[in-house]
């Protein structure tokens, strides 16, 4: 419930605890605000703040709650599930300015980080000691260590290493009374509840994360990528499938369809053959003795699949040109058309070859087109549907096979997300993989960390009043 502040009065409020310039609530303002790459959802928040420290979020979380307001935390906006939406209005966080590598201790190998730093900047400041962060989302450059934290995100090297979770040891956090907690610990196996795995994915709706401590890893010794050229998708899927299956575990295993090659080597030319049905590219690391065996056995496995061309990049800059199109590729598909809508399951590796199958039957069901380029060692999809939003019953069309191929994945064993998290876009698929009890327990969990309600409305758990795509561009709580 409000309560009877005015915006003004809460605006007053805030200047005398974040410098007035990092106040914004006009609405050319906040307008900047309404979205994430989520793009079929927008909602404007009525004040946006940027804390410059961990105490001036605990104060601004005060006087919002005092307000009775939401509170939306926000990295760099590149979630695709809607989480920085502000879908109720509210006060958003932005967490930007807090962007300081605090501490990097290469003896013990952590480092201490505000989270507004972006993920590259962290790599790039551990790399100085022959260290590095592995989670990798291919928007590193631009997604902050907060928000990977909030989403648990995943990354073409988390095949090996794991995701964001797997690397968290310790974190501060403004819970929603403003009061200021530390969860975990820099050493191994902190006693008590592991509140750090449960802030870890709670995309907001728990508390605000004002400080990360993070493993680092030592950087191997040698890595080696393959670019394995394949005529249709079956032959990567199933390739993908044997490597996994013969118990290789290469620290990258990345697809690359046909519909994104092209766009790919028209914007940024990485060298994938333009008539590809589809490429993968496949990364070893380890001591430089074992990876020409290791490299061996893979080709040995790909060669089985009647791959048009198997290549071994020969220089750092060959190696760095063929990330280069799978990191950008997103990026690439504008070319293509006005708008895509990039979806995340998860399904068991096995699998794939028959989840990529009924992924293209539903693209030709539906008349639309799609390009795939994803974590297959993971097995997790991200079919991205190509589509002109300006077209009469396009949009329809869209959330169909995207439900279609969401289905198909829980049908096959698999999730609804295998690293994007759940945000506003699939509250309500949770149902379809958990009971009411299970979900209860969910709910009990965030009343105890938010009882007021006010972290991130409408994220995550399913409350069955709004459907993701129905949000459109609405006043905030005041206007
Ligand atoms: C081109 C492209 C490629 C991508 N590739 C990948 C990929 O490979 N793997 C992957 O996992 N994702 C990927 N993503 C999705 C996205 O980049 C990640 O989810 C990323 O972790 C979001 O970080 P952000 O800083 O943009 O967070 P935001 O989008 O701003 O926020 C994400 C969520 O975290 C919460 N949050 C943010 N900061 C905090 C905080 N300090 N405290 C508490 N909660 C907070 C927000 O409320 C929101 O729910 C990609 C996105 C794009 C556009």
């Amino acid at each position: 419930m409000m309560t009877s502040m005015d915006r003004g009065a809460l605006v007053s409020r805030l200047e005398q605890v974040v410098d007035a310039s990092y106040v914004l609530h006009r609405p050319e303002d906040v307008v900047v605000y309404e979205q994430d790459a989520f793009l079929v959802a927008h909602a404007q928040p009525d004040v946006v703040v940027l804390p410059g420290s961990a105490r001036e979020v605990s104060e601004v979380v005060r006087l919002a709650r005092e307000a009775g307001v939401p509170i939306v935390a926000r990295g760099a906006g590149t979630g695709l599930n809607g989480g920085s939406v502000p879908v109720a209005g509210g006060l958003m966080l932005v967490l930007t300015r807090m962007n300081r590598v605090l501490t990097i201790d290469p003896r013990s190998r952590f480092a201490v980080v505000e989270p507004g730093v972006v993920n590259v900047d962290l790599t790039a400041a551990a790399a100085q000691h022959g260290l590095f962060y592995a989670p990798d989302p291919g928007s590193q450059g631009v997604s902050t260590i907060g928000g990977n934290v909030g989403n648990n995100a995943g990354g073409p090297h988390c095949l090996a290493y794991g995701v964001t979770g797997n690397h968290i040891l310790e974190m501060e956090v403004v819970m929603s009374s403003g009061e200021t907690v530390t969860l975990g610990s820099p050493a191994v196996d902190a006693p008590g509840y592991d509140l750090v795995g449960l802030l870890v994915g709670s995309e907001g709706t728990l508390g605000v994360i004002t400080r990360i401590t993070v493993r680092l890893l030592r950087r191997a010794e040698a890595v080696r990528t393959l670019l394995a050229v394949f005529e249709t998708i079956d032959d990567a899927s199933e390739t993908v499938s044997e490597i996994i299956a013969t118990g290789i575990v290469p620290t990258a295993m990345e697809m690359i369809d046909g519909v994104v090659i092209r766009a790919v080597e028209a914007a940024i030319h990485a060298g994938y053959p333009e008539d590809a049905g589809a490429v993968l590219l496949i990364e070893v690391e380890g001591h430089a003795d074992a990876l020409p065996r290791l490299m061996e056995r893979i080709e040995g496995v790909a060669g089985r699949h009647r791959p048009s061309l198997l290549r071994t990049a020969e220089s750092a800059q060959e190696r760095a040109l063929l990330w280069k199109g799978r990191k950008e590729g997103a990026g690439a598909l504008g070319r293509l058309a006005p708008a895509y809508y990039l979806h995340d399951g998860v399904v068991p590796r096995t699998m794939l070859p028959e989840v990529m199958r009924k992924v293209q039957a539903i693209a030709r069901a539906h008349g639309l087109v799609i390009g795939n380029l994803f974590h297959a060692g993971d097995g997790n999809l991200h079919p991205t549907i190509l589509f002109d939003p300006r077209e009469p019953g396009m949009m329809d069309r869209v959330v169909r096979a995207g439900e279609e191929i969401l289905r198909a994945c829980v049908e096959a064993g698999g999730s609804i997300t295998g690293e994007h998290g759940v945000g506003i876009e699939k509250r309500e698929y949770m149902r379809w993989l958990f009971t009411d009890v299970d979900l209860d327990a969910m709910r009990r969990v965030k009343n105890a960390f938010d009882p007021a309600g006010l972290l991130n409305p409408g994220k995550l758990l399913p409350d069955g009043t709004q459907s993701a795509y129905s949000i459109q561009p609405q006043a905030g709580v005041w206007s």
